[in-house]
């Protein structure tokens, strides 16, 4: 049996879509940044292997050569697996087995089809951390017999992405979590509402515009410029929208702008698997108003900490922003401290290692 106290030497397989610190690989950037900072603090060692450029303030990465993977949701259901030539997966994942020896237990947070290809070809434990929901047969088809081959190695964040999979009861939920000391608190707000996350056709964005230019309130849009055709055709559509585009934003600048608006939109289009940028909000005192989709609709007290609208109503969105006010933020606020915070977040996250440990042996 594993001691959960036992400090654990652990390496984190980084997303491959994008470089670290840059906004490319989503929501799952912060939680790996939010979990390695945690887990070094409590003695356990964490080294990130993550492509060229990546950087993340005081957490050892080891960057890797290679061309980045392309990101598997624009790609089709149907679509085989592709990988460049010069693939920074597969050299992550050849460094990782060359050093596998030095580590208790391989993380993997990429959303790919190699690292669980590969999971019976190495000798130290792979614990998958996947950070979407079902986007493609063939990943599908992959993690099911990584699950069925080694039970209780995938993590996912809610139960709602697990339900995506045709394999949802061999998933463990376990959530997501904030350094709230990072996120300040504010009981006063500007009129404006805020938008956060990568412009990218599956967080429909053009509904929070939309809903923004009939109601005549100004909406703020923070994060990567992903899809530039997308966004543009946002901005000939709403010609009369008041929005503001403040570029991607390292999570101190972030937060004293989130926390100055009324209330955060999220508009996905598809099954969010958590939505990161929502428990940012509560943590700033932020009420949130989402469709009724994927993670946001377990995040989200209707009525207490933000709405649930029925999905694609740009009507709903309207109508809850209108009730805005009946939100207390310190209501929000205190969510984000009893459900997110970064110590819960690392104790689910080494107790699925420990057990992935204890079985291995
Ligand atoms: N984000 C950021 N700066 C910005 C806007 C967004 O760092 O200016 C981050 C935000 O903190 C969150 C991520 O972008 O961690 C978006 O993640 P989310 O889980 O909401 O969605 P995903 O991109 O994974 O679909």
């Amino acid at each position: 049996m594993i001691s959960s106290s036992q400090s654990l030497s652990l390496l984190f397989l980084s997303t491959p879509v994008g470089v670290l610190g840059t906004g490319e690989g989503g929501g799952v950037e912060l939680t790996i940044k939010n979990l390695a900072q945690d887990l070094l603090h409590s003695k356990h060692q964490v080294n990130i292997l993550a492509p060229k450029d990546s950087y993340l303030e005081n957490i050892p990465i080891e960057t890797i050569p290679g061309n980045l993977q392309v990101a598997v949701q624009g790609e089709g259901r149907e679509a085989p697996i592709r990988l460049p030539a010069n693939s920074v997966l597969a050299n992550m994942c050849d460094y990782a087995r060359q050093v596998q020896s030095q580590y208790d237990l391989i993380v993997n947070f990429a959303y790919d089809w190699l690292p669980f290809y590969l999971t019976p070809f190495f000798q130290t434990p792979i614990a998958h951390f996947i950070s979407m929901g079902s986007m493609s047969e063939a990943l599908d088809e992959i993690m099911r017999e990584t699950a069925s081959r080694f039970p209780n190695t995938l993590g996912v964040y809610t139960k709602t992405q697990a339900e995506t999979f045709p394999f949802a009861d061999a998933c463990r939920c376990l959530g997501s979590g904030l350094d709230l000391s990072l996120y300040e608190f504010s009981r006063e707000s500007n009129p404006e509402f805020v938008w956060l996350g990568r412009i990218a056709p599956e967080k429909g964005l053009e509904d929070a515009v939309a809903a923004a230019e009939q109601l005549g309130v100004r909406l703020k849009i923070f994060g990567l410029l992903q899809d530039q055709t997308y966004w543009h055709k946002i901005l000939e559509s709403y010609p009369h929208a008041s929005i503001h585009y403040g570029g991607f934003l390292p999570t101190h600048e972030l937060q004293q702008e989130i926390r100055q608006c009324r209330g955060l939109l999220m508009t996905p289009r598809w099954v969010e698997a958590f939505g990161n940028v929502a428990i940012e909000a509560l943590a700033c005192g932020v009420p949130v108003i989402s469709y009724r989709r994927g993670g946001p609709a377990e995040i989200i007290q209707d009525g207490k900490t933000g709405f649930l609208v029925e999905p694609d109503s740009v009507e709903g969105l309207i109508k809850a922003m209108k009730r805005i006010g009946e939100i207390d933020r310190w209501a929000c606020r205190q969510q984000a401290e009893a459900e997110y915070s970064l110590p819960a977040l690392r104790d689910r996250f080494l107790q699925w290692f420990n057990q992935i440990l204890t079985s291995s042996k």
